[in-house]
């Protein structure tokens, strides 16, 4: 009887698990969980802090200094001193302090952190550069340093930039890309190799055929930057793949009353 009932459980545990893989939005922490004590965007403790609540992932933004290294931070500008990254080498950057007493972090430092990290998938934006080189630059070093630390599948790429976006295909077909621009329909992005499209809510909210569109294609969806309840409410009832937020908490617990 006891045998019974387990494999009675085990089977509905079975189907029941696999029906909310399906029907689930997946919650991915905008720029890491940094509203929360301690962290700051774009810092190391907000990746940590993301993966401590269990959300689907945590996404941060990549610059390119003028030597060459791939740096952690949101606005083309250090929040310090105002240094320009794209025209700053490593070593100055390296001093620049984070709101949270952080220096600002590298790629390296912070991928090497999220492969101690249990669950989470890093979310990288590359961000858009003054030339197409810096931008190929970039994304070429960011795909060697996944690849070399063995990360391939805990990563996923973002990006405004068509150019990075190309780039990321044409140089690794295998990988997780989406555009960010908001003016590629679910069939351009397609066409490019895109696997799917992150774009903001409102332009979501014009383009509800979008939904249905992507669907068909296999192309996922991601909306940003969505904190509102009501808001959070409409994507996950559209069938939104991913919501990407400033408050990933609210977004799980509306995700778990689902
Ligand atoms: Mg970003």
């Amino acid at each position: 009887m006891a045998i019974k009932r387990l494999i009675f459980f085990g089977i509905l545990l079975f189907v029941v698990g696999g029906m909310d893989a399906k029907i689930k939005t997946k919650i991915i922490a905008h720029r890491g969980f940094w509203n929360t004590e301690g962290a700051a965007q774009n810092s190391i403790a907000a990746l940590t802090k993301a993966d401590e609540i269990e959300v689907y992932g945590s996404e941060l933004d990549v610059w390119l200094s003028s030597d060459g290294v791939p740096m952690i931070n949101h606005d083309p500008l250090t929040a310090d001193h105002h240094l320009v990254l794209e025209k700053t080498p490593s070593y100055l950057l390296k001093q620049e302090k984070l709101s949270n007493g952080e220096y600002l972090p590298t790629l390296e430092e912070y991928l090497k952190k999220g492969k101690e990290c249990k669950n989470i998938k890093l979310i990288i934006e590359l961000k858009p550069h003054s030339s197409k080189e810096r931008e190929d630059s970039l994304t070429a070093k960011v795909l060697a340093m996944v690849k070399e630390l063995k990360l391939e599948n805990k990563v996923e790429y973002i990006s405004f930039s068509l150019n990075a976006v190309k780039e990321l295909v044409r140089l690794n077909n295998k990988a997780e890309v989406s555009y960010l621009g908001g003016d590629l329909s679910p069939k351009e992005l397609k066409e490019i190799g895109c696997t799917g499209l992150d774009y903001d809510l409102n332009t979501m909210m014009k383009n509800e055929n979008w939904f249905n569109e992507a669907k068909k294609l296999g192309i996922k969806i991601n909306v940003w930057t969505v904190n509102k309840e009501s808001d959070m409410k409409y994507f996950i009832e559209k069938g939104a793949d991913f919501i990407t937020t400033n408050d990933p908490q609210l977004g799980l617990n509306l995700v778990k009353q689902e």
